[in-house]
């Protein structure tokens, strides 16, 4: 009996394995489909100035729309799109999407925003992207100050690479944020070479700030010596008014994170944070 059902795990195990396999074939599959008929959505979340309330700008972040499993988050399918290549055409359709969305905002005489998109390290290794992005912005008409784009740290490691596409997407006038920093090895001091504008802190350390001594002093040294080499400095992951009012004692230029909104489509943005400027925008107007 024993026999029989250690035999069964095991084929249980092995069938689970090859389920697995099979799911993975399938998304990939899937996926490709996808980018043909573009299944994706961008959310979009607030970035707000927390010494005035108003909204700053907004990250993209990418949503696949998937015909039979419904919405599925970015942690389904941009690694299986890193391992297949397809993560330069969905990053370029986040790229282009995101533009045009943030024109239509200001085509629609809403305050203007900056939106932030995240790069990948293939995209950012590919050598159109530089191209890409200036004739993205050129065919969507937004103004290159109201594009950032996020890279993590690791990226940046390739030293005389990374120098010279950043600063060629800051001469166009692209701004450059360093995503979930504290979670790589570089030091801010190692960054400082490269033309920086915002540095966002890892929300593994915004969660802890309030209840973890050497968490709130790694994030008060983030702030200041950012402060100190002209960095803006943005807190991911703020949930609480604990750590918001920690992040306000600190001077921490923004915030990101539940607290205010999880990520929002195109619509729901409008509905909550763009109306009433409009309307003031309006007034002002007459
Ligand atoms: P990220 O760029 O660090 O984005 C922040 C993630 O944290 C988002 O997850 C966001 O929904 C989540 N988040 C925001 N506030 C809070 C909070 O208060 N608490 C918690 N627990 N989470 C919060 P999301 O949208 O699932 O994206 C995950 C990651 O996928 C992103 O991390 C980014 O690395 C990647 N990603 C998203 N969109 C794109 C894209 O268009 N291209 C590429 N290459 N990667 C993307
Ligand atoms: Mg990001
Ligand atoms: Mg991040
Ligand atoms: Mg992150």
């Amino acid at each position: 009996e024993a026999k029989n059902l250690g035999k069964n795990r095991y084929s249980l195990y092995t069938s689970d394995l090859l389920e697995g396999a099979k799911d993975e074939y399938r998304l990939e599959t899937d996926l490709r489909k996808a980018v043909e008929q573009e299944e994706f959505v961008l959310h979009y979340q607030p970035q707000i100035n927390p010494h005035t309330g108003k909204i700053f700008g907004v990250e993209a972040l990418i949503r696949w729309q998937h015909p039979t499993l419904g919405l599925l988050s970015p942690d389904k399918f941009i690694k299986l799109a890193e391992d297949n290549g397809l993560i330069n055409q969905i990053g370029k359709w986040v790229i282009k999407e995101a533009c045009s969305q943030n024109k239509r905002w200001q085509d629609a005489n809403y305050q203007p925003l900056k939106v932030s998109v995240n790069l990948s390290t293939q995209q950012f290794l590919t050598n159109d992207l530089v191209t890409y992005m200036e004739n993205t912005l050129r065919e969507t008409g937004l103004d290159p100050q109201y594009l950032v784009v996020e890279i993590t740290e690791y990226m940046a490691m390739e030293y005389e690479y990374s120098l010279k596409v950043l600063k060629q997407l800051k001469k166009i006038g692209i701004g450059i944020s360093i995503d979930d920093f504290g979670t790589g090895y570089s030091s801010l001091a190692y960054l400082n070479n490269f033309p920086i504008d915002f540095i966002k802190i890892d929300k593994s350390f915004v969660f802890e700030i309030v209840n973890d001594q050497p968490s709130a002093f790694i994030v008060k040294a983030i702030i200041t010596l950012a402060h100190n080499l002209q960095m803006q400095v943005i807190a991911e992951g703020v949930e609480t008014e604990e750590q918001l009012d920690f992040l306000i004692n600190q001077q921490c230029d923004l915030v990101q994170g539940f607290h205010f909104s999880k990520p929002l489509s195109a619509t729901e943005i409008e509905k909550t944070y763009l109306l009433c400027k409009n309307n003031e925008k309006r007034e002002n107007t007459k």
